[in-house]
């Protein structure tokens, strides 16, 4: 079922989302060349424990991470190890907070140091597609709505959308109905109406949209090997339109 969340359930989420937002931020500064992936795990476990919640992913599905990093062709679910970034990379940072029983769920694409400007291109229109997708968040519109924007923006851009994973409802659970995908049709899917909280989150590849989890049961990656982007924001539907959740200035990015 498709949740419609109150002030007071509202107001939590807000919490948690602002967590996982001053988590990326503060681990933003960590991006760099030289640093090792597990030790931007263990300091954005060791920040959201400090607030008071959880790590939304840890334990989850058994998830052994607070932060999952994934690295160029990695689209999304990449497991902190002791790799070291390095420059001219691109690093999908994903973190979740859990606070009172209700969850957080944030991504950032950034890169490390400087990186070639098909890179850049590839962040900047990922997070315009996320952008693009809160803008059509509105209630009356459709998950397709949402769907078709992102699609279309990105595809426009010759990038492949990622269609095997997608965007969600969040509250009590990480991922709650409905599922929102990264593409669609305009004026089909579920209806959005005030009190929905959902997690939109593109992810887009620079070449096919095929992607296959590796070996180690995690690590979702490209099927051609070429990078991929991920942004994700959490954010509530209102009366006056989508409200980004996991920002502490409510910018849209
Ligand atoms: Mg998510």
């Amino acid at each position: 079922m498709i949740h419609l969340r109150s002030k007071d359930e509202i107001a939590i989420i807000r919490r948690s989302c602002r967590i996982v937002a001053d988590t990326l931020e503060l681990i933003a500064k960590m991006v760099e060349p030289g640093v090792t992936t597990i030790s931007l795990d263990q300091e954005a476990e060791k920040f959201i424990r400090s607030t008071g919640a959880e790590p939304g992913f840890k334990g989850l599905y058994g998830c052994p991470a607070t932060l999952l990093v994934s690295i160029e062709e990695e689209v999304v679910h990449g497991l902190p190890t002791d790799r070291r970034l390095e420059e001219g990379q691109i690093v999908g940072l994903d973190v979740g907070a859990l606070v009172d029983g209700y969850y957080g769920d944030h991504a950032r694409t950034f890169a490390v140091g400087q990186v070639d400007a098909d890179h850049q291109r590839l962040i900047n229109r990922t997070r315009e597609c996320l952008n693009l997708g809160i803008q059509a968040a509105v209630a009356g519109a459709t998950v397709g709505d949402i769907g078709h924007a992102v699609q279309q923006h990105a595809e426009s851009a010759g990038y492949g959308v990622v269609r095997d994973l997608v965007g969600h409802g969040i509250g009590t659970r990480l991922h709650e109905e409905p599922q929102v995908p990264n593409f669609g049709t305009p004026g089909k899917g579920p209806l959005l109406r005030e009190g929905m909280c959902l997690a939109l989150e593109p992810m887009l590849n620079m070449g096919t949209p095929e992607i296959f989890t590796k070996d180690d049961g995690w690590t979702v990656r490209t099927s051609d090997g070429l990078p991929s982007a991920h942004f994700e924001h959490t954010i509530v539907i209102t009366a006056q339109g989508p409200q980004v959740l996991t920002t502490y200035d409510n910018e849209m990015n």
